[in-house]
């Protein structure tokens, strides 16, 4: 008989707005699937406490914890070291304990990457991607460091837009250019793959991307990062187009495989930790 173990190893999460994150449902759900004698906490942490935060979870032995908002940035000096993406981009949503140092990665680039690979090396191809804040950032860098040929970074407000294009021509091999979205917005010829990686579609399915629909092409790969709802509009219209799809849902599931195996070593099964979304957001 196996030996009782009352003392779950712990993970889990510091933001504000900690209610509305559904992360912790799709973790558990991965615990839970494989017998894990581990606990995903959500909690809530005002900046003033992100300090004391992080050493709570030192003093407790946590394995790891994601950062949200607003605290991706500010965790940074409360940390051991930074991994690869996360020292290029300068934020870190996830915190590993390695051998008692807690290290800085950032999975929210990763885990887009990893779905986009179910269906396209980005390796060599020609990308547009709409939006320069956080999420943005984190897909560019990661879109780089896996070789994209050219990415072209569509926002708009170029303040937001030129710190990320600069960062990108001066850390990746990767050139890219930044463009203040006009009305209509045609993606060029050639483009490979598209992103939306600003918040246009969030709670409401049917805001459209100001884009020239007919500039999208049967061939090429459109990504959205939207979770609620994942079938954004832009995703329909270019599924209508021809285009194949790849939803938010995907983003979020893998993020949450990588940090898993950050935190636990082991590699867990991304279906029952979609199907607990989908249960979640109805899709
Ligand atoms: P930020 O606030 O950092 O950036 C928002 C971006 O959206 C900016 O580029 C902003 O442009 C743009 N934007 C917002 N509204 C409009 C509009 N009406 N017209 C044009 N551009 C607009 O947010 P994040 O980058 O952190 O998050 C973006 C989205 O990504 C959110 O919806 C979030 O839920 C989602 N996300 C999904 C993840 C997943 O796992 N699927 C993970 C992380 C985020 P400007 O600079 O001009 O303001």
């Amino acid at each position: 008989m196996a030996a009782r173990d009352f003392t779950s190893e712990l993970v889990g999460s510091f933001s504000e707005g900690s209610n509305g994150n559904p992360t912790v449902a799709m973790i558990e759900a991965a615990f839970r699937h494989h017998g894990l004698n581990w606990r995903y906490i959500n909690c809530e942490v005002p900046p003033e406490r992100l300090a004391d935060a992080v050493k709570g979870a030192r003093a407790m032995g946590w394995r790891g914890f994601n950062l949200s908002i607003p605290h991706k940035v500010a965790v940074i000096e409360h940390l051991d070291g930074l991994g690869e993406s996360a020292a290029i981009m300068g934020a870190v949503n996830c915190a590993v304990n390695r051998d008692g140092k807690l290290i800085g990665e950032n999975t929210d680039g990763k885990g887009f990457l990893k779905s986009l690979m179910e269906v396209v090396d980005p390796k060599g191809k020609a990308i547009v991607m709409f939006g320069a804040g956080g999420a943005a950032r984190a897909i560019g860098v990661e879109l780089a460091l896996a070789g994209a040929r050219s990415l072209i970074i569509v926002n708009r407000s170029a303040a937001r837009a030129e710190p990320l294009v600069k960062l990108l021509n001066e850390k990746t091999k990767t050139p890219a250019t930044g463009v203040v979205w006009p009305k209509h917005y045609r993606v060029p010829d050639g483009t490979d793959i598209v992103v939306n990686a600003t918040s246009i579609g969030l709670g409401n399915g049917n805001e459209p991307l100001d884009v020239e629909l007919s500039s999208l092409k049967p061939g090429m790969v459109v990504a959205d990062v939207i979770v609620d709802p994942p079938d954004t509009r832009f995703l329909r219209d270019a599924r209508a187009r021809g285009c194949t799809v790849i939803d938010g849902l995907g983003m979020l599931v893998n993020q949450g495989v990588i940090g898993v195996k950050y935190w636990t070593g082991l590699d867990v099964d991304p279906a029952a930790m979609r199907a607990e979304l989908e249960r979640i957001f109805g899709a």
